[in-house]
């Protein structure tokens, strides 16, 4: 997903800094959280967030994606096309258009409908 020179420079600046070995799954995983967390701060109050700070965060939380999906050997292209497929599936179009029902809802209208 990231391009071949942005997934070198992000590994560069982690081999050049001797920071893998601060990269555990563990870690990574809980990074995206609070990255996740200061992206998501930005909104608490309402209002329009400034934009680079918006862009600063979100850089984070996929910074610490893309490292966790490297240190789990997988391919994010891959596992974000797995799941959309699992997604759509759960939202068919002709159920879920327009509408922000959870899907065991959704299936649960759909099943009283035959
Ligand atoms: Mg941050």
């Amino acid at each position: 997903m990231p391009t071949p020179s942005t997934l070198a420079a992000l590994r560069a600046f982690v081999a050049e800094r001797d920071w893998d070995q601060f990269h555990s799954p563990e870690n990574l995983a809980k990074s995206i959280s609070i990255e996740a967390a200061e992206l998501l701060e930005l909104y608490q109050w309402g209002g329009t967030p400034d934009q680079q700070r918006v862009e600063e965060e979100l850089a984070d939380v996929v910074t610490y994606c893309i490292h966790l999906a490297n240190k789990l050997g997988v391919d994010l292209d891959e596992i974000v096309m797995r799941k959309l497929d699992s997604t759509a599936a759960k939202y068919p179009v002709h159920l879920a258009k327009g509408r922000m029902t959870k899907y065991t809802e959704l299936q649960q209208e759909s099943d009283e409908e035959e």
